[in-house]
């Protein structure tokens, strides 16, 4: 989400999650997804999610995750949450005996800040992105919000690996496969994991921020293009079905919880 009135509302009230215990990792034989919980804001009024007026009044308290996806050739931190849980997000890397200098690759659903927030500790990786949305990050309108700036700015010295089609298969093996999702952002992207026990699990990063969103195809107050979201829907409901997937809405409480806690990983 963008507004930068939630913005200070949520700086306000995050309720950070807890660190866990230590648990050292090696480098995995198979795909993992690790779910961080990098803060918890509660929406007084939803009502910015849905232009059709569907959630006036509705209160709801949204996660902001941050994913990190280690394969044997190299990790990926997908989403890197808001700013604030910089020392969350190198406190979790630090539980597996890493550090942002260790992750191969970087890459967020959108440039949005609750996503891009601390990509800046991850300008040493290779940044993944679709190119509209490298535009969007580095615009003259992003520049002008400093503050928000700040957090991944030191990307635009970093290697960069676009997105050109419609689909990036990152390790070339079919097992991490970034998906052009445009609407939301202009290049909003989703991510498709194939575990070897869990299956296909879907990060989608702001397709949906609310549960009722997906079923109801509704699209946010905060859009770039409502045709091209409303395209994206059906592309993901279409992958979605195609590979029996797992789908985490990005925001929605039940989706995180229902992933492992912590330094626990699916696989
Ligand atoms: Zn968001």
């Amino acid at each position: 989400m963008t507004p930068r009135l939630l913005a200070a509302a949520m700086a306000a009230a995050l309720l950070f999650g807890a660190g866990a215990a230590s648990a050292a990792k090696a480098p995995p034989k198979g795909l993992e997804l690790y779910a961080i919980d990098c803060g918890k804001f509660p929406v007084p009024d939803a009502d910015m999610f849905a232009d059709d007026g569907a959630y006036k009044g509705v209160q709801r308290t949204l996660i902001v995750p941050c994913y990190l996806i280690r394969h044997p050739k190299g990790d990926l931190i997908w989403d890197t949450g808001i700013p604030q849980s910089k020392q969350i997000l190198l406190d979790a890397l630090k539980q597996l005996d890493l550090t942002p200098a260790d992750i191969e690759f970087v890459s967020v659903s959108h440039s949005h800040f609750d996503h891009i927030g601390n990509a800046g500790l991850f300008a040493g990786s290779t940044w993944v992105v679709d190119p509209d949305e490298k535009a969007t990050a580095f615009s003259e309108a992003a520049r002008k919000n400093a503050g928000q700036f700040a957090a991944y700015s030191a990307l635009e010295a970093s290697k960069t690996r676009l997105i050109e089609g419609p689909t990036l298969d990152l390790f070339g093996d079919k097992t991490v496969v970034i998906h052009q999702t445009p609407g939301h952002t202009p290049g909003h992207t989703i991510l498709e994991l194939k575990l070897q026990g869990a299956g296909v699990v879907l990060l989608t990063g702001d397709l949906w921020h609310l549960a009722e969103s997906r079923e109801a195809k509704r699209v946010p107050r905060f859009n770039f293009n409502r045709a091209e979201t409303l395209k994206s829907y059906e592309a993901t409901e279409a992958l979605a079905a195609k590979t029996k997937a797992r789908v985490v809405r990005e925001h929605v409480m039940e989706d995180f919880e229902a992933l492992p806690k912590f330094p626990a990983a699916l696989k």
